[in-house]
Formats: structure tokens, C-alpha cells, sequence
């Protein structure tokens, strides 16, 4: 019996940079909010504001393992993204990804809830197709030290595909790309936040390779706002949809425009590019375009101007 009109709302990894974000936006819009993560590369400072709330509730859970809850969607978040977590244990990585899946799908078809899976932009390895449209198939390596990360996120694709044409799941899949913003790990490797705390504590900012490979960075509200369209939109809208910032920097233009707006003694410093490390990525948002009426709003400058006073505070606590 349900004495509540609140949709409940599992969000697997909510303890994360992204979830927690996620965790702050659907309780804000009257919702009960059930967050669950390991604590592998998520802490429960991200959501620590929110433990005061009656209507939140934070579990420690794996999601390899069956969970056994009631809810009316489920945003599945759980795994981590930057490559220095996923790569320190690959086989977790490859499990929290396809088991994972396996056991949120499990739950969504018992419970009939509608499920969303925050995908990537991995899916599409190294590509040869810019910008990456979501009829690109991709080009990843299948056992390389990025594999357990692409492979398992497409996996997790092929499954929620075949529990839609199988048990008729109400899905809805995005393909992430890379995101930034405050809670971001502080020592995860991923490039914004590593420039960010590098320039802020005056040390080389430190790129790989000849810093002229590309990324497209979208702030975090943005991407959020994505989340919940996609999760409000007709059961016929299933994705795969691309959310991202389709404004494309190397990562050398990245590193000066930090540099220019922390000053201090910093230089650039150029190390070894790790093995994979795709070249070029940008999303081609048509799809969320065209089926969410979604486009970011936040651009760099500004974006940047958010994470950077964010980092600022952090390390002087
Ligand atoms: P994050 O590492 O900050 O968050 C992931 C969360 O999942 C963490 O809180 C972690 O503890 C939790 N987790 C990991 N394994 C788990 C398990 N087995 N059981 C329960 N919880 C587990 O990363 P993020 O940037 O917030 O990414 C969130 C999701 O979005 C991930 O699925 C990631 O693949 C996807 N994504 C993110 C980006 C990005 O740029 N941030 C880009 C593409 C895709
Ligand atoms: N990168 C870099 N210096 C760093 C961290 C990352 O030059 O200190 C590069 C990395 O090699 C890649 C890009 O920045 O080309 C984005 O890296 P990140 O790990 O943030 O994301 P992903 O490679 O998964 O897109």
C-alpha cells in the first residue's frame, strides 16, 4: 500500500560527482530519493547536505549484488568514470557495469519502473565518424586498459535493449560525455578537475601527450537537466540520445584557459599519452535536440569560473 504521492527514486552511485548532483535536483522537485552506492569513488560528503532531509535515504550497496527495493524509476549511475578509478580494478569495473545492469534491469521488471542509464561517449572508442552521431557503431579496443570501462557500458547497452524487446522495460539510455563541475574528485585524473587543482596549488599542469587531442566539456546542470528530460520524455523515446557540449577544445587550449584564470606559477608540462586515449570527441546532439528540446547552456568560461571557486574553497578546508 502507498500512503504518498512522492515518486520514489532509486539513483544507483548517487553518492558520486553526477548522482549527487542528481540526488540535490529530484528531491528539490518533491520527490523521495534513494540513493545507493559502495563508496568505490563516490564519498558520503557529496551528499552529505542532504542527509537531513526526511525525504532522502543513502544505503551502502553494491550493485553487482540483487537489490531488493520498491520504486517508481531508477537512474542507474553506479560505476566509476574517470580512468584512474575504473583502471585500479578492472574486473569491479567490467562486473558493476554488466552485473550491475543485470540486477537494476531485474529490479525495473518486478517493479515495473522506468530505467535510465547513464552511458558514454566511450561507447564510441577512438572514432573515425566526427562528430559522433548515435548511428556510429564505434571503434573500441576489446582488451585493452579502457575495455573494461567501453566494453562494460556497452554491454550494459546491449542489456537494456534486450530487457526492452524482451520483458518491455521502459528504458531510456544516454551517452554521456564528459562532464565536469563542483564534486568532482579532487584526485580521479580527469582532466578539469586535475588542471583545476594542479593551478590552484601552483603546481605543472601536466598534459598528455601533445595536448592537441579534443574533448567536448559540458557543465554539470546541464547535463542534469538532460537526466531528467530523457527520463520524462514518451516511453517510445528509448536513446540511445548523446548529452554533451558540443563545443570542442584540445585539451592544451583547456589547460591555458585554467592557467589564465588561476594565474600563480604553473607551466605546462607535457607526459607520456596513456595507451587508447581516444583523439577527438564531440558530441552530435541532434536527437536530444529534436526529442528533449535540450541543449546546454553553460559554457566553458562560465563553467569553469563555477568549478574553479569550488576547488578553491575544497582545498582550504
Ligand atoms: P563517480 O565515480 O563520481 O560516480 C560513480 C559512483 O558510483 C560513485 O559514487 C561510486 O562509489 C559508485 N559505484 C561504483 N561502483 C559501484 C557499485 N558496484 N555499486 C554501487 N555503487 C558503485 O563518476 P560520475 O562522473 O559521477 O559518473 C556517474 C556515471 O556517469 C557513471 O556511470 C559514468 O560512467 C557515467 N559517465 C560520466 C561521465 C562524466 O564525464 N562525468 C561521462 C560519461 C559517463
Ligand atoms: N589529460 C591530460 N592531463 C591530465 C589528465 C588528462 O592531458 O592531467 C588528457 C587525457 O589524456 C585525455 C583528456 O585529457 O586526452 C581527457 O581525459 P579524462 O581522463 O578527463 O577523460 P577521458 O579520456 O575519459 O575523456
Amino acid at each position: 500500500m502507498r500512503i504518498s504521492n512522492r515518486k520514489r527514486i532509486l539513483i544507483t552511485g548517487g553518492a558520486g560527482f553526477l548522482g549527487s548532483h542528481l540526488c540535490e535536483r529530484l528531491l528539490g522537485e518533491g520527490n523521495d530519493v534513494l540513493c545507493v552506492d559502495n563508496f568505490y569513488s563516490g564519498t558520503k560528503d557529496n551528499v552529505a547536505h542532504l542527509m537531513g532531509n526526511p525525504h532522502f535515504e543513502l544505503m551502502r550497496h553494491d550493485v553487482t549484488f540483487p537489490l531488493y527495493v520498491e520504486t517508481d524509476e531508477i537512474y542507474n549511475l553506479a560505476c566509476p568514470a574517470s580512468p584512474v578509478h575504473y583502471q585500479w580494478d578492472p574486473v569491479q569495473t567490467t562486473k558493476t557495469s554488466v552485473h550491475g545492469a543485470i540486477n537494476m534491469l531485474g529490479l525495473a521488471k518486478r517493479t515495473k519502473a522506468r530505467i535510465f542509464q547513464a552511458s558514454t561517449s566511450e561507447v564510441y572508442g577512438d572514432p573515425e565518424i566526427h562528430p559522433q552521431p548515435e548511428s556510429y557503431w564505434g571503434r573500441v579496443n576489446p582488451i585493452g586498459i579502457r575495455s573494461c570501462y567501453d566494453e562494460g557500458k556497452r554491454c550494459a547497452e546491449t542489456l537494456f535493449f534486450d530487457y526492452h524487446r524482451q520483458h518491455k522495460v521502459d528504458i531510456k539510455v544516454a551517452r554521456i560525455f564528459n562532464t565536469y563541475g563542483p564534486r568532482m574528485h579532487p584526485n580521479d585524473g580527469r582532466v578539469v578537475s586535475n588542471f583545476i587543482v594542479q593551478a590552484l596549488r601552483g603546481e605543472d599542469i601536466t598534459i598528455y601527450g601533445d595536448g592537441l587531442q579534443t574533448r567536448s566539456f559540458c557543465y554539470v546542470d546541464d547535463l542534469i537537466e538532460g537526466f531528467v528530460r530523457i527520463m520524462a520524455s514518451p516511453p517510445e523515446v528509448t536513446g540511445p540520445i548523446n548529452l554533451g557540449n558540443p563545443h570542442e577544445f584540445t585539451i592544451r587550449e583547456l589547460a591555458e584557459a585554467v592557467l589564465k584564470k588561476v594565474g600563480g606559477p604553473s607551466k605546462l608540462v607535457f607526459n607520456p599519452l596513456p595507451q587508447d586515449d581516444p583523439k577527438q570527441r564531440q558530441p552530435d546532439i541532434g536527437l536530444a535536440k529534436t526529442h528533449l528540446d535540450w541543449q546546454p547552456a553553460v559554457q566553458l568560461d562560465a563553467g569553469l569560473d563555477k568549478t574553479i571557486h569550488y576547488f578553491r574553497n575544497f582545498l582550504q578546508q
